[in-house]
């Protein structure tokens, strides 16, 4: 997602290509919305989710389908409920490729965003991959002990299994969690470098950023504060991985991200 439509990856290498292994991982964003078509209900349905509680629950759909739900919920009576405002360009033609062609990495804090609004499990829309299929992110690895072996993982967003879209992805009509989705998809493609905002031209944006195509001031900040949020996460992650990680395992590092995660939760201006 691009600056303009408030979604957005990171930096090149921050959304990485999806590599050709088998226990790949790789794809991200979108912006927009209305009702759902009924091929990806199915897609997207969630296993996890509906596994535990009652069919009159809100946790037995979907984390995408409760937050479609909240939007049509808190839509002004006879207004379509938009997920997302409509794209604009220039992503709006581009068919937002950084949606579904990187991981996603994201943070504990992003999570504790997205659980707020929509409850349930970190789980049930994020994963801990396995870290040698994703370059690039200045993300922290986290080292999870699992049958006596040491693993290294990157938190990501989970993806598609068959279409690799991100969970929360409507395609052309947006993304489901828009207004408290993850700050790396706020910002691609733009980083900071040298104190100066930079587009990071790669293979899956198409287009050359002007200025006067994005909101200058608004960018800077959602770099800022995604960059200031990666540093607290990757402590909390380095603090797990020097006196938790052999001791414990992938269970206790949820436990572990979100309890400290809260501790720290920054207020988001962006
Ligand atoms: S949460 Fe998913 S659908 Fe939404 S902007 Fe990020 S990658 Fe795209
Ligand atoms: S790939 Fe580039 S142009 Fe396309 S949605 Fe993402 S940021 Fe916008």
């Amino acid at each position: 997602m691009s600056p303009n439509s408030g979604g957005a990856a990171m930096g090149k290498k921050t959304l990485k290509p999806r590599q050709k292994k088998e226990q790949t991982i790789s794809r991200a964003l979108i912006p927009n919305a209305a009702a759902r078509p009924e091929e990806e209900k199915e897609e997207s349905g969630n296993p996890a989710s509906a596994a535990s509680h009652s069919p009159d629950s809100p946790l037995s759909l979907s984390p995408i389908d409760r937050a479609i739900r909240l939007k049509a919920e808190s839509a002004p009576s006879g207004t379509p409920a938009l997920h997302s405002p409509p794209i604009p360009e220039p992503c709006g033609s581009c068919g937002v490729k950084c949606c579904n062609r990187f991981a996603v990495p994201i943070t504990g804090f992003d999570i504790l965003r997205i659980l707020e609004k929509l409850g349930g499990e970190p789980t049930e829309f994020c994963e801990l991959a396995d870290a040698r299929t994703i370059e690039g992110s200045p993300h922290s690895r986290v080292f999870i002990f699992d049958k006596g072996v040491m693993g290294e993982r990157l938190l990501v967003l989970k993806r598609h299994p068959k279409t690799n879209w991100c969970h929360f992805s409507r395609h052309s009509m947006g993304c489901a969690i828009w207004g408290y989705h993850p700050l790396v998809c706020r910002s691609y493609p733009f980083i900071l470098k040298d104190g100066k905002l930079a587009y990071t031209k790669n293979y899956v944006c198409p287009r050359n950023w002007e200025k006067g195509e994005y909101d200058e001031e608004r960018v800077r900040k959602t770099v800022e504060a995604q960059n200031s949020e990666i540093e607290d996460y990757n402590r909390l992650v380095r603090a797990w991985n020097a006196e938790r990680a052999r001791k414990s395992d992938e269970k206790g590092f949820w436990k572990h991200l979100l309890e400290k995660s809260r501790e720290r939760l920054p207020e988001l201006d962006v």
